[in-house]
C-alpha cells in the first residue's frame, strides 16, 4: 500500500482482495434482497446478509462502527423517508415500500461497501423512476472514475445526472475512500464542480454512494441518533459501489459477477434491484 498526499493507492495484490470482499459483499447483499418481501422483517433481511458474511469467514464493517453509539447490526436497512443509516429491527416490510440496504464486508484486512435499494412487491411509478434514476447516476460516477479525472468529475456526473432528471442529492453525506479502512480520502460528494478535487491515480479505491431524494434535499436524524430521513418525509434511494481506478478505467470491485461491462452491470443491477 502506497500514499500519495494522504490518499491509499492500492496494490493490484490489494485491489485482487478487495476484490474478494467486494464478492463476499455482493452475495450478502443479494441474500438480503431475497429475504426482502412483504411479511419479512428488517431483522431477518439483516440476518440473512449477516449469515452469508460470516459463511466465508469474513468480518461486518458495520457492526460496532462508532457514531453516537456503537453500530448495532451488519447492515443498515432504511425504509422508504429513511435515506442512510436505518437500524434493523420488529419493523414488518409491506407491498409498495422500497428499501436501501448498505452492507460492508472486511475480508483479509480489506473493506468493501456498496448499497442498493430493493422495491418489494409492486411499487409506485415515482418510486421505480426514483431507483432507476439513482441507479443510473451511480453508474454516471463510475464512468468518470478514470486515472487523470479529477474527483468533481465524478461529483458532477452524479449529480448532472439526478438534476437532469429532476431530483435532488443529498448534501451532508458523501462517497469517500476506502480500503484498510471504511473511510478513507478523498471524500467524493454527490455534488461538485468538473476540473475540481483530487486528481485520480491506478489503484485508488473509492465508494461512490448517490443519495437521492425528491424535490427537497434536506435531512434530518431520527430518535434512534442514526437513521438519517428525508427532511419533507418523501421516499429516497441509494446506491453504492466500490470502484477502482485501474489502467483500464474504472473497475467495480463489489459487482455480484466479474467483468461485467458497464451496459451489462446497469441492466443485471436494474433486474437485481426490481425482482430480487
Ligand atoms: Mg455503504
Ligand atoms: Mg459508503
Amino acid at each position: 500500500m502506497g500514499w500519495l498526499r494522504g490518499i491509499n493507492i492500492k496494490s493490484s495484490r490489494e485491489l485482487t482482495i478487495m476484490r474478494e470482499a467486494g464478492k463476499i459483499n455482493a452475495r450478502a447483499l443479494l441474500a438480503a434482497v431475497q429475504t426482502a418481501r412483504p411479511g419479512a422483517t428488517t431483522a431477518q433481511v439483516n440476518a440473512a446478509a449477516a449469515d452469508v458474511i460470516h459463511s466465508f469467514n469474513a468480518e461486518p464493517a458495520f457492526l460496532g462502527y462508532p457514531g453516537p453509539y456503537p453500530y448495532p447490526a451488519e447492515t443498515t436497512i432504511s425504509v422508504n423517508e429513511e435515506l442512510v443509516h436505518g437500524i434493523p429491527g420488529p419493523r414488518v416490510l409491506v407491498e409498495g415500500d422500497i428499501v436501501s440496504i448498505d452492507c460492508g464486508t472486511v475480508f483479509e484486512g480489506f473493506v468493501a461497501d456498496s448499497a442498493l435499494t430493493v422495491a418489494i412487491g409492486e411499487v409506485s411509478e415515482e418510486a421505480q423512476t426514483l431507483m432507476e434514476v439513482t441507479l443510473g447516476s451511480l453508474y454516471a460516477g463510475i464512468q468518470e472514475m478514470v486515472a487523470g479525472n479529477k474527483t468533481g468529475d465524478v461529483s458532477a456526473g452524479i449529480q448532472n445526472f439526478v438534476e437532469k432528471n429532476g431530483y435532488q442529492v443529498v448534501r451532508e453525506y458523501t462517497g469517500h475512500g476506502v480500503g484498510a479502512n471504511m473511510h478513507e480520502d478523498p471524500q467524493v460528494p454527490n455534488y461538485g464542480t468538473a476540473g475540481r478535487g483530487v486528481v485520480l491515480r491506478k489503484g485508488m479505491t473509492i465508494a461512490l454512494e448517490p443519495m437521492v431524494l425528491l424535490e427537497d434535499p434536506g435531512t434530518r436524524v431520527l430518535e434512534d441518533q442514526w437513521t438519517v430521513a428525508s427532511r419533507n418525509g418523501r421516499i429516497t434511494a441509494h446506491y453504492e459501489h466500490t470502484v477502482a481506478v485501474t489502467e483500464n478505467g474504472p473497475r467495480v470491485l463489489t459487482a455480484l459477477e466479474e467483468d461485467l461491462d458497464l451496459g451489462e452491470a446497469i441492466r443485471y443491477n436494474q433486474y437485481f434491484a426490481g425482482r430480487g
